[in-house]
């Protein structure tokens, strides 16, 4: 036996020898907040049911429960079903159509309360991120915020001398998004987490599969209904990266000022009747300086357009996956050694500042990007 597979079986020995300690109190299965936009179900929503079926195979109780809210929330019952929910938890309410925070985690508190899972997975989306932090402070448990993977294994801590064979493993990078951090919570129930979109698959649907449909009436109080919903208006459906011809896309080296110039950009070149959407990197959602539905990337959207502008963003193997197949590329980088240089057609080395109000002014003043021989 080598001397790594020795010291390896000292320390699975030993292991061994820490009490298993159990702290869920009848709390079992995963249940998921199946989030709604309007009356379609986002789709997320399904990705978090996909993997919230995979890792049940690991715990005892291997039922997944789905929350769904909304109106005519019902009607979701069997997508969610077919996609790999057992239970679903309807919340069917007119004046649940769009979002609102107080009842939207009123109403999934209390279902939460009455499922008891061990696990309860929210979408990170604008949305889930406010609802998920409501939740689990009425609950008065933790949560681990934007997660990319996850899992159920065991977690020992020697020091508190406590082993929990399936405890819930909420990894996300961190430091910079230079690692991946594996966070623990198996001393408050349900351990939660809300995921990225687009990070996982949705299961195949599966129309033969039988799940147990519950219609779920929370007890609302007047207080619940104190905000109003006046509009409501869908950036997303007017986004249409896809279809765009010009894709000018910021970074978060350009900071939330460099994406009102970048804003100003595209509206002066759709003015002059081009087809033009406005871009980001990751780092630049996850900055808060635009919202995920304009990521581009391995976890946002591929685009192909005939010119991609990518300002103040590094390069990203991540990045270049959604992007490096657009005909032409423009960077704009301060850092001369950035990898996006790499993918580039047409590389500028200076702050976007000297390079983006002189362009503004160059299209208001009627020029037109030429695609011919792109
Ligand atoms: C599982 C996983 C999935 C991921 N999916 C994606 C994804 O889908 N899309 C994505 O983009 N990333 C994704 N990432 C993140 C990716 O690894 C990078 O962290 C991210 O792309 C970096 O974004 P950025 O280039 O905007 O920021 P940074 O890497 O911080 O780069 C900022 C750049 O701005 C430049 N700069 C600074 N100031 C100026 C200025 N004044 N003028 C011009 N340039 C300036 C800097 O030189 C630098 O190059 C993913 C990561 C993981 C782990």
């Amino acid at each position: 036996m080598s001397e790594d597979d020795e010291r390896a079986r000292r320390r699975a020995e030993l292991d061994a020898k820490v009490p298993i300690v159990d702290l869920r109190n009848g709390a079992k299965g995963i249940a998921t907040w199946a989030q709604t936009i309007g009356e379609d179900l986002h789709p997320a929503a399904l990705e978090i049911l996909g993997e919230a079926r995979r890792i049940s195979s690991k715990i005892d109780d291997q039922t997944v429960t789905s929350i769904v809210i909304g109106k005519n929330a019902e009607k979701h019952a069997d997508t969610l079903i077919s996609h790999g929910a057992d239970k679903v938890y309807v919340i069917s309410d007119d004046r649940l159509e769009y979002y609102r925070d107080l009842p939207y985690a009123r109403a999934v508190t209390e279902a939460i309360k009455e499922i008891n899972p061990e696990i309860m997975i929210y979408t990170a989306t604008a949305l889930g991120r406010s609802l998920a932090p409501r939740c689990a402070s009425r609950l008065h448990v933790g949560l681990s915020a934007d997660c990319t993977q996850l899992d159920v294994g065991q977690y020992i801590s020697r020091k508190q001398n406590q082993r929990f064979p399936t405890a819930f493993l909420m990894i996300r990078p961190s430091f910079g998004e230079s690692k991946l951090a594996t966070i623990i919570g198996p001393w408050t129930y349900p351990q939660s987490a809300t995921v990225r979109p687009g990070v996982f698959r949705p299961l195949e649907p599966d129309t033969t599969r039988k799940g147990e449909v519950i219609l779920f009436t929370p007890n609302f109080t007047d207080e619940d209904w104190k905000t109003e919903v006046l509009s409501f208006e869908n950036e997303a459906d007017r986004l249409e990266l896809d279809k765009a011809d010009i894709i000018i896309s910021g970074g978060k080296g350009i900071g939330k000022d460099g994406f009102v110039m970048l804003q100003e950009l595209v509206d002066a070149i759709r003015e002059n009747g081009q087809k033009v959407e406005l871009g980001s990197s990751r780092a630049a959602v996850n900055a808060g300086y635009i919202s995920h539905d304009h990521q581009i990337g391995q976890t946002g959207k591929t685009v192909h357009p005939k010119l991609y502008v990518a300002v103040g963003i590094s390069g990203a193997i991540q990045h270049l996956m959604g992007m490096q197949s657009s005909r032409k590329v423009i960077a704009i980088n301060t850092d001369p050694n950035a990898r996006i240089f790499s993918v580039a057609d047409y590389g500028i080395v200076d702050d976007y500042k000297n390079v983006i109000p002189p362009l503004i002014e160059k299209v208001k003043s009627g020029f037109k990007f030429n695609f011919e021989n792109v």
